[in-house]
C-alpha cells in the first residue's frame, strides 16, 4: 500500500489522481487531502477515502466542510499551515502537489524537507523556487516526479540516459485556442473563448496560461529545474494534435519522442507507480485509425511568453518568481473581466523588465519577490482596466 497525500484534491489533477487511486484500491491509500474553497467536493472525497488529515483555504470553507461530513478522528487545518500539515502527514510516502500557483510552494517544500517524494503538477513552485526545491530534494535523496504531461514525457525519454548525451529538450505545445487567430483581434478575445482549449480539459488558470502560451513558458523553466538542462537548450515546437507529449534530441542526432492519449490519468499513474509500470484501465491509443501529426515553430511575434521565460531564466535569481507572480495576478484580472487578454502578457513583460534580480537561494527572497511583484502587477492591472 502506497500512502498518498494530495494538495489541490478538488481541482482537475486532484480529481484525476483520486480516479487513478480508485482504480487500484488495494495498492494506494489516501492519508491527506487539501483543497481550496470547494468544501462540497472535498466533503464527498473525505466521505469516500477517509483520510487522516484534511485542509481547506478558509475558516468559512472549514465550517461548510464540517457541516457536510463527519470529521471525527480527522485532523483538520486551514490555510497554508493546514496545507503543510497535509503535505507532511506522518505515513504519507508520496505527496501529489496539484495546487494552483505560488500558494503550493511552502507546503510542497515542507513535504520534500520531511523526506517525502513529490509528484509535481504545481509547476509554479519550481518556477518560483527551483533552486531551493532541487537543493532540498538532492540533500534528502527524495524524488520529484513530474505529472505535467510534457515533463512526464521527457522523464521517460531521459530514463537511464547520460545527461551529457542530451543536445536539446523539445517541449510540444498545442498552440492553444488562438494558434491561427489574427494578432489584430487578440485584444477582443473573451474569457469564454480563452477557456475553450482545443485538446486538454484543465482548470481555469492553466487554460488561460495555455491560451497565452505562458503555460509553455513556465514549462521551459520547470524543465530546466527538473532535468538540469540550461534554458538555451530547451525549445518549444507547436504540435496541435497533442499526441507527442515531448521529445529529446541527443548529441548523436537521434531523437526520442513520447506519445500518448491526452488524458492526465496517464502521467498521474506514471508518477504514482514509478519506477513500476502498471496496466492502465484506460483504452489505449488507437494506432489502427488514421493519425496525422504536424509540427510548426511557435509564433514569437504573437506570443511573447516564451521569450519572456527564456529571458527570466537567463537573468536567473528571483526573475522567474517575478514572472510567475505577475502572471498569476494578470490571469486573475483577465478572468475577473478587469483587463483584456493582451493585457496579461503586457503586465508580465513590464514586471520582468522592472524586476531587480536578487539571489533566489532562500525562501524569504523568493517570497519577497513574489509579494512585491504581485503588488506592482495589481497596480498595473488597475491602470490597464478596460472601460466598462
Ligand atoms: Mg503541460
Amino acid at each position: 500500500m502506497k500512502a498518498i497525500s494530495i494538495l489541490g484534491s478538488t481541482g482537475s489533477i486532484g480529481t484525476n489522481t483520486l480516479a487513478v487511486i480508485d482504480a487500484f484500491p488495494d495498492s494506494f491509500k489516501v492519508v491527506g487531502l487539501s483543497a481550496g474553497n470547494d468544501a462540497r467536493a472535498l466533503a464527498a472525497q473525505v466521505a469516500k477515502f477517509r483520510p487522516r488529515v484534511v485542509s481547506v483555504a478558509t475558516e468559512e470553507a472549514m465550517k461548510t466542510l464540517a457541516s457536510l461530513v463527519d470529521l471525527s478522528g480527522i485532523e483538520a487545518g486551514v490555510g497554508v499551515s493546514g496545507m503543510t500539515t497535509v503535505a507532511t502527514a506522518p505515513g504519507a510516502e508520496l505527496v501529489v502537489a496539484a495546487a494552483v500557483g505560488a500558494v503550493g510552494l511552502v507546503p510542497t517544500l515542507a513535504a520534500i524537507q520531511a523526506g517525502k517524494d513529490v509528484a509535481l503538477a504545481n509547476k509554479e513552485t519550481l518556477v518560483i523556487a527551483g533552486e531551493i526545491m532541487t537543493r532540498e530534494q538532492r540533500a534528502r535523496g527524495t524524488k520529484i516526479l513530474p505529472i505535467d504531461s510534457e515533463h512526464c514525457a521527457l522523464h521517460q525519454c531521459l530514463a537511464s540516459r547520460d545527461l551529457g548525451s542530451v543536445a536539446k529538450l523539445w517541449l510540444t505545445a498545442s498552440g492553444g485556442p488562438f494558434r491561427t487567430r489574427p494578432a489584430g483581434t487578440f485584444a477582443a478575445i473573451t474569457v469564454l473563448e480563452a477557456l475553450n482549449h482545443p485538446t486538454w480539459r484543465m482548470g481555469r488558470k492553466i487554460t488561460i496560461d495555455s491560451a497565452t502560451l505562458m503555460n509553455k513558458a513556465l514549462e521551459i523553466i520547470e524543465a530546466h529545474w527538473l532535468f538540469g538542462i540550461p534554458g538555451e537548450r530547451i525549445d518549444v515546437v507547436v504540435h496541435p494534435q497533442s499526441v507527442v507529449h515531448s521529445m529529446v534530441e541527443f548529441v548523436d542526432g537521434t531523437m526520442l519522442a513520447q506519445l500518448g492519449r491526452t488524458d492526465m490519468r496517464i502521467p498521474i499513474q506514471y508518477a504514482l507507480t514509478h519506477p513500476e509500470a502498471w496496466p492502465t484501465p484506460l483504452e489505449p491509443m488507437d494506432m489502427g485509425a488514421a493519425l496525422s501529426l504536424t509540427f510548426e515553430p511557435p509564433d514569437h511575434e504573437r506570443f511573447l511568453s516564451l521569450g519572456l521565460a527564456k529571458e527570466a531564466l537567463r537573468r536567473g535569481g528571483t526573475t522567474p518568481a517575478a514572472l510567475n507572480a505577475a502572471n498569476e495576478v494578470a490571469v486573475q484580472a483577465f478572468l475577473d473581466g478587469e483587463i483584456r487578454f493582451t493585457g496579461i502578457t503586457e503586465v508580465v513583460r513590464d514586471a520582468v523588465k522592472a524586476h531587480e534580480t536578487l539571489d533566489a537561494s532562500t525562501l524569504e527572497a523568493v517570497l519577497d519577490a513574489d509579494r512585491s511583484t504581485r503588488e506592482q502587477a495589481r497596480e498595473a492591472c488597475v491602470a490597464l482596466r478596460r472601460p466598462s
